[in-house]
């Protein structure tokens, strides 16, 4: 099944944020929900014969002054097709390209618009639209006139892989950005444009990173890998792929006090249904506050 909407657009401040659901995605839920027994996830988000959950491959594309900026790049035109049926991705567009090169059509632009790409980290599925493999088989930037952000450490992870991580990075997804020398490494904190920040959020890899986006006083947080699903709110849900996860854990206590806090728009990059909400802690758990 392919997530739908495929363009979801709205208002932060002075700014306009498209959420892009660039395909759908289908993993093993116990490997999702960590610890957590299927009993309780499976109430949650129900599972397929083959115990997987349905999410998607939420980008977000943000309309500023500085020029275009989209955060995370899905996964890609470059996987075969038993790669894809493995992890159940669906996520063909338009021309050879992706799902995500469609939504930013529909959002009014094309791939030499964008201006900055932000990777959360450099997962398959979230760095795997970095580039793309064009007719003529050869893999290049999707984004040719954009500057790509990443976490020094977590290029340096991506590059020197073990047997536990190796499965997620492959050097198609980044090592043709850096042929063409279009990386810009970040390592801590730092401001990308005015009122966009990428935030260093540890746990799911040690160099993970969120954005912060603040507007007129209005503020959004793309969460990336750090909160994938709605369901993933409660601090003790994380995923068992998280390679730190009681750093994780701590991440999250502080992300998700201060989203509750300063009422964050917090955006969910693998939810297949739930682009964005605000947050709340109910006396046990964090959840998603109903919208006024
Ligand atoms: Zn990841």
């Amino acid at each position: 099944m392919i997530p739908e909407p495929l363009l979801q657009t709205r208002q932060l401040g002075d700014l306009t944020l498209h959420a892009i659901q660039a395909g759908g995605q289908r993993l093993d839920g116990g490997a999702m929900f960590g610890v957590v027994p299927k009993p309780l996830w499976e109430k949650r988000m129900p599972a397929d014969e083959r115990n997987r959950i349905q999410l998607g491959m939420r980008c977000l594309l943000v309309e500023h002054p500085a020029g275009l900026v989209l955060i995370d790049t899905g996964a890609g035109n470059k996987e075969d097709e038993k790669f894809l049926s493995i992890y159940g991705i669906e996520n063909a567009g338009a021309d050879g390209r992706t799902r995500l090169e469609d939504g930013i059509r529909d959002a009014g632009f094309a791939p030499g618009d964008i201006a900055i790409v932000i990777n959360t980290h450099l997962h398959f599925d979230h760095a795997g639209g970095n580039t793309y493999v064009g007719p003529d088989g050869k893999v290049r930037p999707s984004f040719p006139n954009a500057r790509y952000i990443v976490k020094r450490g977590e290029y340096d992870y991506a590059t020197h892989p073990n047997e536990r991580t190796g499965a997620s990075y492959f050097d198609r997804n980044f090592m043709p950005i850096v042929a063409e020398h279009k990386f810009e490494f970040v390592v801590r904190e730092k401001e990308i444009v005015k009122g966009i920040r990428a935030v260093p959020t540890p746990g799911h890899t040690p160099f993970h990173q969120s954005v912060l986006i603040e507007s007129k006083g209005e503020r959004a947080f793309f969460l990336g890998d750090l909160v994938p699903t709605h369901a993933h709110l409660p601090l003790p849900w994380i995923m068992g792929y998280d390679v730190e996860p009681l750093v994780t854990l701590e991440t999250k206590r502080r992300i998700l006090r201060q989203a509750e806090d300063e009422d964050w728009l917090v955006v969910f990059e693998h939810d297949a249904e739930v682009a964005w909400g605000r947050v709340q802690h109910d006396g046990k758990a964090y959840r998603l506050r109903a919208e006024e």
